[in-house]
């Protein structure tokens, strides 16, 4: 479930590229150039600034983020070497430290602006020929003159399944999952495949088994750095499970009502997960 506050309606965001000539911003997320760091009041939950609350910064960029509830967003960079003590009242978090606390869509409107800058920071010069990029003026792009090349923001679409059977569902434990917290399978797509293949391919890969029934469930920007979760529902068709051990520590079916740690609903996979809890408690109730 999304969060949102109480009594209030979801707010709603929508990405542009560019504000219409003259349009400044009603909200900004001031962050760091280097280190992507989100200005956040002191002692509040992290969210953009209104523009009358800005304190005096010396911006080296402004990228249009989008509208967010028709009110126009866009990102404020800061030089690193800038002092921050010169903000009272305010102190750096990176976006990970949001992740749980800032309301979902707020979450999206900071992890687009970084990835936007990391997209600024990383892709400065031409990976064909070395030159020099520049901004285009007629879409979001960096552009290599002499090679007419287009450089955009990296995505990195992933696939996540949620296998179930019955009333359980099968969860494992990844190398890189923090101790004892066990999801949803999940990998990168390759180059020339379709997300539902990725998913069988990974579920096979990693555990050994043969699904069907594949489902579209949702997706979720991850910007961690770039990632695009498009997670599914899949029945288990056949197999035994059979981990990969480079990717996997452990894989087990677990019943929907004595689930291990799980991650937290602002996730996809904790409500990939959640979502086939409700299921459960719906036939059986
Ligand atoms: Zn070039």
């Amino acid at each position: 479930m999304a969060r949102v506050s109480p009594g209030s309606q979801a707010m709603k965001f929508i990405a542009v590229e560019n504000f219409p000539e003259s349009q400044s911003a009603d909200l900004s997320v001031v962050m760091r150039r280097d280190s992507v760091l989100l200005l956040c009041r002191e002692g509040a939950v992290w969210q953009p600034l209104p523009a009358a609350q800005l304190p005096n910064l010396p911006i080296v960029q402004r990228l249009a983020l989008g509208l967010l509830d028709n009110r126009y967003c866009d990102a404020l960079v800061v030089d690193d070497s800038w002092d921050e003590a010169a903000v009272p009242g305010y102190h750096w978090v990176r976006l990970r430290d949001i992740l749980n606390s800032a309301e979902d869509v707020l979450f999206q409107l900071a992890g687009r602006a970084v990835q936007l800058q990391l997209w600024l920071s990383q892709h400065q010069f031409c990976g064909r020929c070395g030159a020099k990029t520049r901004t285009a003026t007629d879409d979001r792009s960096l552009l290599c003159e002499p090679c007419d090349l287009r450089f955009y923001p990296k995505i990195s679409p992933c696939a996540m399944v949620l296998i179930t059977r019955g009333q359980e569902c099968l969860l494992a434990r990844g190398v890189r999952h923090p101790e004892g917290l066990y999801s949803a399978l999940a990998g990168f797509v390759e180059a020339g495949e379709a997300a539902e293949q990725t998913a069988e391919r990974e579920v096979f890969e990693e555990v050994g088994l043969q699904v069907s029934d594949l489902r579209y469930f949702s997706s979720q920007a991850w910007p961690f750095p770039g990632q695009l979760m498009i997670a599914y529902t899949a029945k288990y068709a056949s197999g035994e499970i059979n981990i990969d051990p480079k990717e996997i520590l452990d894989a087990r079916w677990f019943r929907y009502d004595s689930l291990p740690l799980i991650p937290p609903k602002t996730t996809i996979a904790g409500r990939l997960i959640d979502s086939f809890v409700a299921s459960c408690d719906r036939t059986s109730g």
